[in-house]
C-alpha cells in the first residue's frame, strides 16, 4: 500500500510546488502590476553602472494613443541623490516608476540610468540594479527568511541576518516562534501593514541595489509606524540614487529635490522651501493637506 501512496505523495508535493509557484507568480505580477510588452533587443547589453543618475529626456507616453499621460516630461536625479516626486492623483507618478522599470517603453524620447538607454540594455540588468520597495508589500506563503531572501538567490544567512537588522526587523523574530524560519502570510503568521513594508525593505536590502524606487503607502500606518519606518527608509537611501513617489507631502518634505508633476509635464520643481515660496501648485496642495490634517485633529477631539 505505501508503494501506492508514494507516487500519490510525490504528486501531492509536485502540486503544492507547482501551486506555490503559481501564487509567486500571481503576487508578483500584482505587486508589480503590470504585464511585460518588451523584450530585450537581440544581443542588448548590460547596463553597467558607475554613476547611478537617472534621465527622462522629453519622454512622451500613454497607455492608450489618443491618451498622453506623459507630454514631454524631462528631469534629472544625479547620482545619488534623493529625489521625491508629487502631483495630483492620476498625474501619472506611478506610470513613472512604471517606466524605469521598463514595463513599457516610451512613444517618444529616452529614459537613461548612468548614461545608458534602458531600451537598449537586458531587462534582467535594469531591473536588478534598481529596487522597489511597494506601497502594499506583498509576503509569499513561505518563511520569513525566505521573504526576505527573494530578491538574490545566492542570498546567505549573514546577508539575511543583516538585512533585517538594516530593516529594524530584528525585534520582530526575535519574538516569532521559529525566528527566520516563522510560516508568514496568508496562511502563515499575519503581519501588520509596518511590520510587512519592513519585510519589503529588508528584501531590498539583500538585493542591495544602487537605485531605490519608493512608492509610498497611501494606507495609513499608525504615526508613529510611519515616522519609524521613514527613518529606516532614509538610512537605507543613503548613498543611492532614490525617486520616492508621494501621496502625502509630509513625508518628502526633506528630499534633495521634489518634482511637482501636473498633466503630463513637470510644473514645478525644488526644495520644500523654495517650492512654498514659489506659492504655486505644490504651496497650494501642501496648504491643503495641512488643513485636512488640521481637521482630522479636531474631528478627532
Ligand atoms: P495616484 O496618486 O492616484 O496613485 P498617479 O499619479 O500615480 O496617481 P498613475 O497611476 O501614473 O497616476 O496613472 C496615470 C493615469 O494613467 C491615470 O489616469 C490612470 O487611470 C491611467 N492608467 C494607469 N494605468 C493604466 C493602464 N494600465 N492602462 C490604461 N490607463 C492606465
Amino acid at each position: 500500500l505505501t508503494q501506492l501512496f508514494r507516487p500519490l505523495d510525490m504528486l501531492g508535493m509536485v502540486y503544492r510546488t507547482i501551486r506555490q509557484g503559481l501564487i509567486d507568480m500571481a503576487e508578483m505580477f500584482r505587486l508589480l502590476d503590470e504585464p511585460q510588452e518588451v523584450s530585450d533587443r537581440p544581443g542588448a547589453p548590460a547596463l553597467v553602472i558607475r554613476q547611478p543618475s537617472v534621465v527622462f529626456d522629453n519622454v512622451v507616453f500613454g497607455y492608450e494613443p489618443d491618451r498622453g499621460i506623459l507630454k514631454g516630461l524631462s528631469f534629472e536625479v544625479p547620482a545619488g541623490q534623493n529625489f521625491a516626486i508629487v502631483g495630483p492623483s492620476g498625474a501619472g507618478k506611478s506610470t513613472i516608476a512604471r517606466l524605469l522599470f521598463r514595463f513599457y517603453d516610451p512613444q517618444q524620447g529616452r529614459i537613461l540610468i548612468d548614461g545608458q538607454d534602458i531600451a537598449e540594455v537586458t531587462q534582467a540588468s535594469l531591473r536588478a540594479a534598481i529596487g522597489i520597495v511597494p506601497q502594499d508589500s506583498v509576503l509569499f506563503n513561505d518563511t520569513i527568511g525566505y521573504n526576505i531572501a527573494y530578491g538574490r538567490s545566492d542570498a546567505t544567512q549573514d546577508d539575511v541576518e543583516a538585512a533585517a537588522r538594516g530593516a529594524a526587523l530584528l525585534g520582530l523574530i526575535d519574538r516569532l516562534p521559529q525566528g527566520y524560519a516563522t510560516e508568514v502570510g496568508e496562511r502563515g503568521l499575519k503581519l501588520s501593514g509596518g511590520e510587512k513594508q519592513r519585510v519589503a525593505i529588508a528584501r531590498t536590502l539583500v538585493k542591495n541595489p544602487p537605485i531605490l524606487l519608493l512608492d509610498e503607502a497611501t494606507s495609513a500606518l499608525d504615526t508613529r509606524t510611519e515616522q519609524d519606518i521613514l527613518a529606516t527608509l532614509h538610512r537605507v537611501s543613503e548613498n543611492r540614487t532614490s525617486l520616492s513617489i508621494a501621496h502625502r507631502l509630509s513625508t518628502i518634505a526633506d528630499a534633495d529635490r521634489i518634482l511637482v508633476l501636473n498633466e503630463g509635464r513637470l510644473a514645478e520643481s525644488g526644495t520644500h522651501g523654495e517650492l512654498l515660496r514659489i506659492d504655486g501648485l505644490y504651496a497650494e496642495m501642501w496648504a491643503r493637506q495641512a488643513a485636512e490634517a488640521e481637521a482630522m485633529i479636531e474631528a478627532a477631539e
